[in-house]
């Protein structure tokens, strides 16, 4: 009997400990770290074997294939005697998609993943078909391949998960957008970066599809560096394409070889440019898989944003408090700063993964009346906004910083978390920070 080593305990480990063993593997299951309690029932369910807090290298070594889960680097001394050995490591999704026939749509890029698979999975679902949501979102890949018979899935790909693929080819890929992040795992090196989220199409062939922001500036350029094989349909926002989709004056179209779809800009549910791009993408999926136009429009228009994204939480006094604990980065803070439309209290900072903040000032300048603090490394921001707006407050808890916004805040403002940073300072998580604002916000 193979031996599937899985590295990695928590939901995509236990979903493909749980598949592998369904395929007739032995497997192992270890963790550097403490495995959650809920993750190793599971593992006791199905009798699996595993170990915590440490990873017994006899036993490793002796596996015919390693499962990697995506937090851990390849730069890992045990990994790297894996792949010495010639033991094939690869990730949850390379090792799920052998498993399935269903049709795959792979959702990569550094910001606006999880909003775009989401609509996705809103919009197939509701045109009928059989669809699974999973990858970076919710139950893992592997499970729900183990347990079901979808038609199709809709995944959202962290470039991790691409750094561990050989044959994993989704017939659909969308590339959302490429800005610096993660680089740490990538050498400091934003091409080593940008080569990982293209992975996602390196297995394409001509009747696959690459969907892809012809605005923006670095992903275009890559391409034209290093074409693919896959059938490419662009979007924009200032374009116009034979087959792709843009705008016409208040109007987004969708353009295929065989059809087009036009919906009203202002009737989409989701606020903001970045989610009229995000809008584009599901909507050219959708129209590539045949969901008629009429549940196309429906969809774009009732969608229930993800929690954390540009989230409304309340109006008090007429002052709306605005949930977006999800912008880890400067280019997803640069979007929410952008669709404001009042005068915006900001509440930014946590812990700064190398943050270029410049590129903010325009927006500050015209948006933001007072910016506050919150979180570790403080420096940066004030020393580059300190002059930009009239009030800028250093805050260490999000009970403090919430109160603070209120008091300044006038009527007909709007006070936004959008942080542009990483959380664990003083939080567990984004949803930890997230929730945690909306909590301040509910006891004013
Ligand atoms: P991801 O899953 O890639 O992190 P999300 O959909 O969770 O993306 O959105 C993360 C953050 O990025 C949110 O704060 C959101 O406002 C912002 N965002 C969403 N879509 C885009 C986009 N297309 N371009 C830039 N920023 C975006």
């Amino acid at each position: 009997m193979a031996l599937l080593v899985v590295l990695g305990g928590g939901e995509s480990g236990v979903g493909t400990a749980i598949l592998g063993l369904k395929k007739g593997y032995k497997v192992f299951v270890s963790d550097k770290g403490k495995i959650k309690e809920k993750y190793k029932n599971v593992l006791e369910h199905f009798g699996i074997d595993w170990e915590e807090e440490k990873h017994s290298e006899d036993r490793i070594l002796k596996a015919d294939l390693v499962m990697k889960s995506p937090g851990i680097p390849d730069k890992v001394p045990l990994v790297k005697q894996l792949v010495e050995k010639g033991i094939p490591v690869i990730s949850e999704i390379e090792f799920a998609s052998k498993y399935t026939d269903a049709k795959i749509i792979g959702i990569t890029g550094s910001n606006g993943k999880t909003t775009t698979t989401m609509l996705t999975n809103h919009i197939l679902a509701n045109g009928g078909l059989k669809v699974g949501m999973a990858g970076n979102i919710g139950d893992s890949y592997a499970k729900m391949v183990a347990e079901n018979d979808f038609e199709y899935y809709v995944l959202e790909i962290s470039s991790f998960q691409l750094d561990g693929i050989v044959d994993f080819k989704p017939h659909i890929a969308v590339i959302t957008n490429i800005s610096p992040d993660h680089l740490d795992r990538y050498e400091y090196s934003f091409e080593n970066y940008i080569a990982s989220k293209f992975r996602i199409a390196e297995n394409q062939d001509e009747n696959d599809y690459l969907i892809y922001d012809a605005d923006d500036t670095v992903l275009v350029k890559w391409l034209n560096e290093h074409p693919v094989k896959s059938k490419l349909i662009p979007f924009s926002l200032n374009k116009v394409f034979e087959e792709g989709a843009f705008i016409e004056q208040n109007e987004i179209i969708i353009k295929t070889t065989t059809d087009t779809i036009s919906m009203i800009k202002d009737s989409l549910a989701l606020e903001g440019q970045h989610n009229v791009k995000n809008t584009m993408a599901a909507a050219t999926i959708a129209k590539l898989v045949g969901i008629r136009k009429e549940t196309i429009r429906a969809c774009v228009s009732n969608f229930q944003g993800a929690p954390h994204r540009l989230e409304k939480v309340l109006k008090i006094h007429h002052v709306e408090y605005i949930n977006d604990s999800k912008a880890t980065n400067v280019n997803a803070a640069y979007y929410a700063l952008d669709s404001m439309k009042s005068p915006t209290v900001w509440i930014v900072g946590g812990v700064d993964k190398g943050n270029e903040y410049m590129e903010l000032m325009p927006l500050v300048r015209e948006k933001v009346k007072a910016i506050i603090c919150l979180g570790e490394d403080n420096e940066k921001i004030k020393h580059v906004f300190g002059n930009a707006v009239d009030l800028l407050v250093e805050t260490f808890a999000m009970e403090e910083a919430v109160k603070v916004a209120y008091k300044i805040a006038e009527r007909g403002d709007t006070v936004l978390l959008s942080p542009a940073c990483a959380s664990f300072d003083l939080f567990k998580n984004y949803e930890d920070r997230g929730d945690q604002f909306k909590n301040c916000v509910k006891n004013l």
